[in-house]
């Protein structure tokens, strides 16, 4: 795809991270791969002002040029674009029952099978760091292992998968189960799944959603 396509799917990715309520004010940053470098979202910038001239081309050790400088946190986007071959496209963002849970420092557990789609049998968190820090960039790639999104601590999420729709939708889902978490805490500790039902429901996501291939083309029999 080319640089200004490329633009064209970020800002469509950020407009409906906005829509699905992932971003509040300029918090929360988008970016894709580009050949050996990446286009991310500029610092201090609300998705609804976003112009493709505004994406800035930065590469990964955060050179860049141009009038537009990248979000704080490029090294994030940067490391986990060099530690994940796969990732094509990163989100960071700060949902509210993402960030409350981050607080905690505690993995997103089990609680429900839809976690076993991260990756894992939960979603960690991060060591702290300081916002916009090699450490905090280093801290994710960490907690990421095994995984495609994790929580920051004391801050929020960030999730990359192998295009910019996919991982503002993986965003979004990581907040809907963050709350649903939340809210089944207030009454007590929820159920967690066992390994061994984790194992059943990650063998059957590896089909989840396939139609048969004689099937596609709509045709009810
Ligand atoms: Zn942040």
């Amino acid at each position: 795809m080319s640089s200004k396509d490329l633009r064209a799917v970020l800002i469509d990715a950020c407009l409906q991270a906005d829509r699905l309520g992932l971003n509040s004010g300029t918090a929360g940053n988008l970016s894709v791969r580009y050949a050996d470098r990446m286009l991310i979202t500029p610092t201090g910038i609300a998705c609804c002002d976003l112009k493709q001239n505004m994406i800035v081309e930065c590469a990964l050790d955060g050179g860049h040029s141009g009038r537009w400088r990248p979000s704080s946190e490029w090294n994030m986007h940067a490391e986990i674009y060099k530690a994940f071959p796969e990732a094509q496209a990163v989100v960071h963002a700060h949902p509210d029952n993402c960030v409350a849970l981050s607080c905690l420092r505690k993995p997103l557990p089990a609680f429900h099978y839809m976690i076993a789609s991260f990756g894992g049998d939960d979603v960690p968190c991060s060591a702290y760091a300081c916002f916009g820090s090699r450490e905090l960039a280093q801290a994710a790639v960490q907690a990421l292992q095994g995984r495609n999104a994790c929580l920051l601590a004391n801050h929020g999420m960030i999730c990359f998968s192998d295009s910019a729709d996919k991982a503002v939708a993986n965003a979004a889902k990581l907040e809907t189960l963050a709350r649903q978490y939340l809210k089944a805490h207030t009454i007590a500790s929820p159920v967690l799944l066992d390994e061994a039902e984790m194992r059943t429901v990650r063998s059957q996501y590896r089909t989840y959603g396939q139609q048969p291939a004689a099937d596609i083309s709509g045709n009810d029999s």
